[in-house]
């Protein structure tokens, strides 16, 4: 329990402004969020919490900040979200898909996520009596899925949890659990985290 001690003075020391700081956690992970799609906060706010629980379940603390969308070169880091009024999807083959990466100009990755999808996917699932905490969990989810295919390095999907292909309205009704990664995946994003970390 000592070690723990120490890390919590260090954790306060060095977060300072991440309140949520869990000690126990073993890994950071940096996004900048810019909410192209003027999700409601309230919506975002679910998303936040449950982006956080899902990342805190393979022992990683997510430090979210938000970035003004007309501060066009504003502080951006490696891990980029934007969430989208619109799919950029032409195909209708992928009328469906709630996200993306894309590679950026620097030659980094970003993460995109569509708020006119994850609204038609919220609105096709059935019995869900929450619409805010609906949306704003497969928001969650979306980001998370995507910013998974970065950390892993890979675009192929599992066949349970988060990084599944496809998604059914019974994973995010107001009855289902939290959607997971693999404890595996979990083990490959750490490291990959841990490798970017200075
Ligand atoms: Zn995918």
């Amino acid at each position: 329990m000592k070690s723990t001690g120490l890390a919590s003075i260090l954790g306060a020391v060095l977060f300072t402004n991440a309140a949520s700081f869990d000690a126990q956690s073993d890994a950071t992970l940096q996004i900048y969020v810019r909410n192209f799609g003027r999700v409601p906060d309230d919506i975002m706010s679910v998303a936040k919490e449950e982006l956080h629980k899902v990342f805190r379940e393979i022992h990683i603390e997510i430090m979210w900040t938000d970035i003004p969308v007309d501060i066009v070169n504003g502080a951006v880091g490696q891990f980029n979200v934007q969430v989208l009024a619109r799919s950029t999807f032409k195909d209708p083959s992928r009328r469906a898909a709630l996200g993306s990466v894309q590679r950026t100009n620097r030659g980094t990755q970003s993460v995109h996520v569509f708020y006119d999808r994850i609204q038609e996917f919220q609105q096709a699932s059935r019995g869900s009596t929450d619409r805010k905490t609906v949306t704003g969990r497969i928001l969650a989810y979306a980001i998370a899925h995507e910013l998974g295919h970065v950390l892993l390095k890979s675009m192929t999907h599992s066949s349970k949890g988060i990084m599944r292909a496809k998604w059914e309205s019974s994973d995010i009704e107001d009855s289902a659990g939290t959607m997971f990664f693999a404890s595996s995946e979990g083990d490959v994003i750490r490291k990959q985290l841990r490798k970017r970390t200075p």
